[in-house]
């Protein structure tokens, strides 16, 4: 049985009703640049939901591709069939019968959402099941616990019967929310935390400090291939901006105590990246941190590194376990390239025992030490290199078409 529509349910939008035709015509936008490969694709808008009519192409890509977009809580394959009955059970029948594994028990479940269609959904679950029922003798009836439910949706502009639902990312349509900034290092929690935030609707670009020449082009090209993995998701290019951290790194090593380092570090990164924020319209900070995971992600140490911030920082996998984290950096494709071996600038220098505890007033008094720290600071943002970044070829995100959502 061909399919020729693939119905789209909007999940957490519905909630919003001021927003929501906004929500509605940014996942409009957002459908149609993620099929734009897909000749004489067309669209029908209704409450709640979006109908892709697929014209000659097959459901089946075009569904695992739309099941990775932001805003949609599931989608449903479907044969559309017009009012007339003896078309409706015919199609029923048809679809019954194309299911690759034959159930034992079925029932329908019709809705009647145009009210001016002559027969309730009581009467519709009958005379559409009894047809079935009659053509398919090993067939049964069960309407507590059906093998196979079939739906028929009666919509004033055409019925819709389908028997699957699958599915799909949820959150809001990309860049719905606002703009932030992802700290991104070449590990694994911070495209998790990356795609946890644009799966809630945040605009994203990405931020990356290396310390050239310690840290090589293998790394950044790590990094490279993360940022374009999460623009995949949100099915738009993502900036990535890269921040020279050689000299304030050198600077902070030589002037602080060896355990206070990464403090004094993660500190500079952070006034590096408000700045960042503040010239490319962001309003707040994406951290793959993670509580208690390593000495600088304790309570006490996240207050003295957050206080050098203003900007709200959003830590999305704050409270995720490592193996959470890592079932979703291998369910979005990130896993694989977060574990190639490489050098981050903040490994490098990385002391044998990093405070967990750090004291605030010692903190500030380094950074006092430093009177050049601000000229250095104000040298960083204006060497920082921006590139803009296109999504992985589809092949290379194979992972991405695995079935289930954690
Ligand atoms: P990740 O797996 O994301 O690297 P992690 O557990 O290794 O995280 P840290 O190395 O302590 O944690 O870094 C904490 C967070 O700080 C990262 O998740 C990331 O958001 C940010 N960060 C660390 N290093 C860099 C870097 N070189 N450039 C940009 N952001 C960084
Ligand atoms: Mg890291």
């Amino acid at each position: 049985m061909r399919y020729d529509q693939i119905i789209l349910r909007y999940g957490d939008l519905t909630v919003k009703g001021k927003n929501r035709s906004r929500f509605e015509r940014r996942m409009l936008e957002q459908v149609k640049r993620a099929l734009a490969g897909y000749e004489g694709i067309t669209f029908h808008k209704s409450f709640g939901r979006l109908n892709v009519k697929l014209g000659i192409h097959d459901y089946k890509p075009i569904a695992d591709r739309l099941k990775e977009l932001f805003g949609i809580v599931s989608l449903s394959p479907v044969v559309s069939s017009g009012h007339d009955l003896e078309e409706i059970r015919a199609t029923a029948l048809a679809l019954m019968n194309s299911l690759s594994v034959a159930p034992e028990t079925f029932k329908v479940s019709a809705k009647r959402a145009w009210k001016k269609f002559p027969h309730t959904s009581q009467e519709m679950n009958h005379l559409v099941g009894g047809h079935i029922l009659r053509h398919t003798p090993e067939l049964r009836v069960d309407v507590r616990n059906p093998q196979q439910e079939l739906r028929v949706d009666i919509q004033e502009e055409g019925v819709y019967l389908f028997c699957e639902t699958i599915q799909a990312a949820g959150g809001f349509p990309y860049g719905t929310n606002g703009k932030a900034l992802l700290l991104l290092s070449g590990g694994i929690d911070s495209p998790v935390a990356g795609w946890l935030a644009l799966r809630k609707g945040l605009e994203l670009e990405a931020v990356h400090f290396h310390s050239y020449p310690f840290t090589s082009d293998k790394a950044k090209e790590k990094v490279v291939e993360l940022a374009r993995r999460l623009s995949y998701f949100s099915g738009e290019p993502i900036k990535l901006h890269l921040v020279p951290f050689t000299d304030i790194q050198t600077a902070l090593v030589q002037a602080g105590s060896d355990n206070l380092i990464i403090t004094l570090m993660r500190r500079s990164m952070l006034r590096i990246t408000e700045r960042l924020a503040e010239q490319n319209g962001a309003q707040g900070i994406v951290t793959g941190e993670s509580l208690g995971q390593v000495a600088s992600q304790t309570l006490p140490s996240m207050d003295v590194i957050g206080r050098a911030a203003r900007m709200p920082l959003i830590k999305p996998v704050i409270m995720m376990d490592k193996q959470e984290i890592i079932k979703i950096a291998d369910r979005i494709g990130t896993f694989e390239t977060s574990i190639l071996p490489y050098e981050d600038c903040c490994t490098l220098f990385l002391p044998k025992s990093p405070s967990t505890n750090p004291n605030l007033r010692i903190v500030e008094k380094v950074e006092a030490m430093l009177p050049n720290l601000e000229a250095m600071l104000a040298a960083a943002v204006e060497g920082t290199e921006t590139q803009l970044l296109s999504s992985a070829a589809p092949s290379a995100v194979e992972s991405a078409g695995k079935d289930s959502w954690f």
